[in-house]
């Protein structure tokens, strides 16, 4: 007989991250993707999703889509943007880059407005570069930019983009589920984000949330048969939950269970609050520890933070990593281009005790 082990280490990545015994549980039964038994879980995910996206739900649906969050994201550009159309990219991070690199594959016409890493996109550039380009048809921007944990103000950003007549895309993988939302008030489209991240699921497929009367517009305009965005959401309309091609039926009913687990814990406001508890006492333990955060503390995410090395000894990231793995934790290499740093997640079944060890095995690294 297998043994199941327990988690030899905490994921303080973001994403995959450290899931509860009772989301990988979900996992132990076999389901069939075209009966009503598996279709029903499905209704019931996207409306809950859609639920948790907006206030005023009755205007958009929810999409479940294949692969990591990147195919969602991908799903959406190839998607959504016509022909004739033009995508403005608000980049301050990697995950910016991201789209840009898509649209570039897509032969998508797209222009770019670059800030750096470490400060947030910036609503009155924006609202000049739509003003000066009245050809831009779609804008796009990260909430979360993993890359540093900076969150860019995504709600200034949707009014400008609403006062210029523009279509509204966010990629919101690393926020969803640990953030208040109203997309509706904020003026987005289309959201997307993934299963593995704050809510809390494993990794296999991607969701978006758009306004329905959009959605209704999309058909035949996709530049890929798998990552056909219409298509997927008409199948599982027409279809009451049914998926195109197989879906990942573990995950799915897993995911199920992580959001009823959000909802005990208190829904993304309760969640927001012990990530944002998570963070501040990271950042606080560290700060006293001579570990520095890259960013200034009003343009942090509680999902994750970037550090940057200790400058005054000579510090090797491998044996740090090595050292804390071996203690139960694992970390994220840094992804800031001029800057040496390494990033702790503070997302995922990760809790104010975990932290306070975190800290304390820091400390025992730094001082031996
Ligand atoms: C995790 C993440 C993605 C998707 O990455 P995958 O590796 O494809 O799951 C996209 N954008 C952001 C901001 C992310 O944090």
């Amino acid at each position: 007989m297998l043994q199941y082990p327990d988690n030899p280490y905490l994921l303080l990545t973001p994403g995959p991250l450290s899931t509860t015994k009772t989301v990988k549980a979900a996992m132990l039964r076999d389901w069939c993707t075209w009966d009503t038994d598996y279709n029903n879980l499905v209704k019931e995910i996207r409306s809950r999703i859609v639920n948790m996206a907006t206030q005023t739900s009755s205007e958009y649906t929810c999409t479940l889509m294949q692969g990591s969050g990147t195919f969602s994201v991908e799903s959406v550009i190839g998607s959504v943007i016509p022909n004739d159309g033009k995508l403005l990219i608000l980049i301050n991070g990697a995950y910016g880059e991201r789209m840009l690199q898509i649209a570039g594959y897509l032969q998508i016409e797209n222009s770019v407005l670059r800030f750096s890493e470490t400060e947030p996109v910036n609503a009155e550039l924006t609202e000049k570069t739509l003003a000066e380009n009245p050809d831009i048809t779609h804008v796009a921007v990260v909430h979360c930019e993993t890359t540093t944990g900076m969150l860019n103000p995504v709600s200034d950003i949707g009014e400008v983009v609403k006062k210029h007549q523009k279509i509204f895309i966010v990629d919101a993988m690393s926020s969803f589920g640990g953030f208040p939302f109203d997309i509706s008030a904020w003026n987005i489209d289309f959201l997307v984000s993934s299963a593995n991240k704050c809510i809390q699921g494993v990794p296999g497929f991607g969701f978006v949330v758009a306004r329905r009367v959009l959605m209704e517009k999309l058909k035949g305009r996709a530049r890929s048969l798998s990552l056909d965005l219409y298509d997927q959401w008409n199948t599982m309309e027409q279809g009451d939950g049914k998926w195109r091609f197989t879906s990942p039926t573990h995950v799915v009913r897993a995911f199920l269970q992580a959001l009823n687990e959000l909802d005990e814990e208190g829904g993304p406001v309760a969640r927001y609050q012990r990530y944002q508890a998570n963070q501040i006492l990271l950042v606080n333990g560290l700060r006293e520890l001579g570990l520095m955060p890259l960013l200034p503390d009003q343009f942090h995410s509680p999902f994750i933070t970037t550090f940057l090395f200790p400058g005054d000894y000579n510090f090797s990231f491998q044996e740090f990593y090595d050292a804390l793995k071996q203690k139960g934790f694992v970390i994220y290499p840094g992804k800031v281009t001029h800057y040496e740093c390494f990033r702790i997640g503070t997302i995922g079944d990760v809790h104010i005790p975990d932290i306070e060890r975190l800290i304390l095995t820091i400390k025992s690294f730094m001082t031996k």
